[in-house]
C-alpha cells in the first residue's frame, strides 16, 4: 500500500455519564480519529488517549501533535505493505512495518496504535476480512462487562449495579479509591452474592497498603486491578504476595518488555490488555501469546472508545488467553451519539464484528456534526 495521506479528525465528544476514578473525572471525551489513504485503499483508526494526561502521560491534544509532526511523516516516508501474504493474517506484517516506521519516536503508544489500527484496517478491508478472522477468533460473541465509577454514596453504587444486572451484565467492575473501597464493595457483595465482581484502584495505593487491601479478600473478587502506580512494580508485588485476590496489572503493562519485568517480579497475577496502551494490535497479540504461554490469564480492557475501536476490542476478547470477561459495555456513551455506532449487549454478550476491517466505518454525517478540527499529512 503506497500511503498517500494520513488525515486526522478531532471528534468533540462528551460522555453521557461522567467517568469518575481515583485519578479524576472525565466528561469531555475528545477522540482523535485517523484515516489512512493510498492505492485506492482506506483504513480507519482511533486514538485511545483521554482529554487529560491523568490515566497515563498521553492526552488527545498531545497525540494529535506528535502524530502530525512526527509519526505520520515517518510512516508516510517508510510506507507499508510492499510484501506480505495475501491472507487475513498478513496484517501482522503490516502492523510490524508501522511499528518499525515510528520506532524512532520514544513513547506515545496510543498515538502509534491509532496509526497501526488504521493501516491494519486498510489491509483487512482490502481483502474483505474481519479482524476476528485475522485473529482466528470464531466465537460469534463475547461476554460483556460493565464498569461503575466512584460515586458520592454507596446507595448510588448499589443502585447502578442493580440496573446493570437487570440489563444482563454478569460481570461488574467497581472503581475504588482511598476511602472508597471496602464499604462500597461490601454493600454490592451483600446485595449480589453471586455476581462476578472485580475492583480497579487505578494506582491509588502503595505496597504499604497491602494489609488494608487484604480486607478485600473476603468478597470473592475476580481481581484487584492496578493497586499501585504504573511504575511501582515492587509495591504491586508486595500487594500480590499479601492478597488471596489476584492482582491484575493494567497501567503497568505498557509493552511486551514491561510484561517480562512484571512476570519476573511477581508484580501481578493477571493482565488487562488494551491495544492502545501497549502500542497497537501487534504488541497486544504478542502480550497475549506470552501470557498464554506463561499461564497468566488476560482480559480485554476499554478506553471509552467509539464503536470502531470497541469492535476491535471485542474481537481481541475472543482470543484463547482471554480467561475473563472484558470491559465491553453496550449502549451509546456519548452525548452526541457514537459516530461508529454503539455496541449492543444482548443476554450479557457483545457480538463480534464480522464485517470487513477492524470495525464499522464511522458515519460521515455523524462525523460532520462532531468534528471540530482536521489535519492532513501527505507523502
Ligand atoms: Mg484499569
Amino acid at each position: 500500500m503506497g500511503l498517500e495521506a494520513i488525515e486526522l479528525s478531532w471528534l468533540d465528544l462528551h460522555l453521557r455519564r461522567p467517568h469518575r476514578t481515583s485519578y479524576g473525572t472525565d466528561v469531555a471525551r475528545p477522540v482523535v480519529l485517523v484515516r489512512v489513504r493510498g492505492d485506492g485503499l482506506e483504513g480507519w483508526g482511533e486514538c485511545a488517549a483521554f482529554a487529560a494526561p491523568t490515566y497515563t502521560e498521553e492526552y488527545a491534544a498531545g497525540a494529535w501533535a506528535v502524530t502530525v509532526d512526527h509519526l505520520a511523516p515517518r510512516l508516510l516516508a517508510a510506507g507499508v505493505g510492499e510484501a506480505g501474504p495475501d491472507r487475513p493474517d498478513g496484517w501482522v506484517a503490516w502492523a510490524a512495518e508501522v511499528a518499525d516506521a515510528v520506532a524512532g519516536v520514544v513513547g506515545h503508544p496510543m498515538a502509534k496504535a491509532a496509526l497501526e489500527l488504521a493501516v491494519v484496517d486498510a489491509r483487512l478491508r482490502a481483502g474483505g476480512w474481519p479482524l476476528a478472522d485475522a485473529l482466528g477468533v470464531t466465537a460469534p460473541s463475547v461476554e460483556a462487562g460493565a464498569v461503575v465509577g466512584t460515586r458520592d454514596t454507596v446507595d448510588e453504587v448499589v443502585a447502578e449495579v442493580a440496573a446493570l444486572v437487570e440489563a444482563g451484565y454478569g460481570r461488574v467492575k467497581l472503581k475504588i479509591d482511598r476511602g472508597w473501597d471496602l464499604e462500597p464493595v461490601r454493600a454490592v457483595r451483600d446485595a449480589f452474592g453471586s455476581l462476578r465482581l472485580q475492583v480497579d484502584a487505578n494506582g491509588a495505593y502503595g505496597g504499604e497498603d497491602a494489609a488494608h487491601l487484604a480486607g478485600l479478600d473476603r468478597f470473592g473478587l475476580l481481581c484487584l486491578e492496578q493497586p499501585c502506580p504504573a511504575d511501582d512494580l515492587a509495591g504491586s508485588a508486595a500487594v500480590a504476595a499479601r492478597l488471596d485476590t489476584p492482582v491484575c496489572l493494567d497501567e503497568s503493562i505498557t509493552s511486551p518488555a514491561r510484561l517480562e519485568i512484571c512476570l519476573a517480579l511477581g508484580a501481578g497475577d493477571m493482565v488487562c490488555l488494551k491495544p492502545g496502551r501497549v502500542g497497537g494490535l501487534g504488541p497486544a497479540l504478542a502480550i497475549h501469546d506470552r501470557c498464554l504461554e506463561a499461564g497468566v490469564p488476560l482480559w480485554c480492557g476499554g478506553m471509552l472508545e467509539t464503536g470502531l475501536a470497541r469492535a476491535a476490542n471485542a474481537a481481541l476478547a475472543g482470543l484463547p488467553g482471554m480467561a475473563l470477561p472484558g470491559d465491553l459495555g453496550g449502549g451509546d456513551r456519548f452525548e452526541e451519539g457514537d459516530p461508529a455506532g454503539a455496541l449492543a449487549v444482548t443476554d450479557g454478550r457483545v457480538a463480534v464484528w464480522r464485517g470487513p476491517g477492524v470495525g464499522p466505518v464511522p458515519d460521515p454525517d455523524r462525523l460532520a456534526v462532531v468534528t471540530t478540527a482536521r489535519a492532513t499529512v501527505t507523502a
